[in-house]
């Protein structure tokens, strides 16, 4: 709803256009402004098992294979069974350098 900036009345639709126009002084405007589209904060779903900072860094084995954030050559890794259990286990690595977590697709 949009009012006239000079009389502060309510704006009518203009017949036959998508003009706004005030029936007391004629003042019109272009019904152009759209309202702001909403921002998309979520987060993608992620299926990560999320591990602490340090937890499990001595206990997991390493295995040589290229970080893709940083480069880094040498990352742990990890079996998880995702939630259906006919789907079949993922493998995770996480960078020893930078801690970024990724998931064995092949
Ligand atoms: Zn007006
Ligand atoms: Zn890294």
């Amino acid at each position: 709803m949009k009012f006239c900036p000079n009389c502060d009345i309510r704006l009518k639709k203009t017949s036959g256009s998508t003009n706004l126009e005030c029936p007391k002084c004629q003042y019109s405007e272009g019904d152009s402004t759209k309202p702001e589209e909403e921002k998309i904060s979520e987060e993608p779903q992620s299926d990560f098992m999320v591990l602490d900072e340090n937890e499990g860094k001595d206990v997991l084995p390493t295995i040589e294979i290229e970080c893709e954030k940083c480069g880094n050559n040498q990352a742990v890794w990890w079996m998880l069974q995702t939630r259906s259990a006919d789907e079949p286990t993922t493998q995770f690595y996480r960078c020893t350098k930078c801690s970024y977590t990724w998931r064995n697709y092949a």
